[in-house]
């Protein structure tokens, strides 16, 4: 039989066949690491979606605004992150982060709107 070792220390690990570990400690050494990953990932998309919130409710101050795409990516805008879509009947995709939305109408330029209340 292969010999295994402790997915956290490299040590052999003695016992059943499916044992991972070569003690407590390093289990749950390893699944805390596994959750810090796991909480950094969240939270780094958290910040990017509140990052790109405010950007465009300071662009946004009246509640409706014409903005160029360029001048979203000058703030650091990150258009891969949005909290939700809202697509009306005529098929125009409005994109939301919360309650701060854009609408691509031409070449680049960009409608802010603000969303009211929260709609599924
Ligand atoms: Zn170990």
């Amino acid at each position: 039989m292969a010999k295994r070792k402790c997915q956290e220390c490299g040590e052999e690990v003695m016992g059943r066949y499916d044992k991972r570990f070569c003690s407590d400690q390093c289990r749950s050494a390893h699944h805390n690491r596994r959750n810090q990953d796991v909480n950094n990932f969240i939270r780094n998309i958290n910040n990017i979606l509140r990052k790109n919130r405010r950007i465009l409710a300071g662009l946004n101050p009246d509640g409706k605004a014409r903005v160029h795409r360029d001048k979203l990516l000058d703030h650091g805008f990150k258009f891969g992150y949005f909290t939700n879509e809202y697509i009306t009947k005529a098929g125009r995709v409005y994109r939301f982060c919360y309650d701060q939305g854009y609408l691509e109408t031409d070449n680049g330029w960009y409608t802010l709107v603000v969303r009211q209340a929260y709609v599924e």
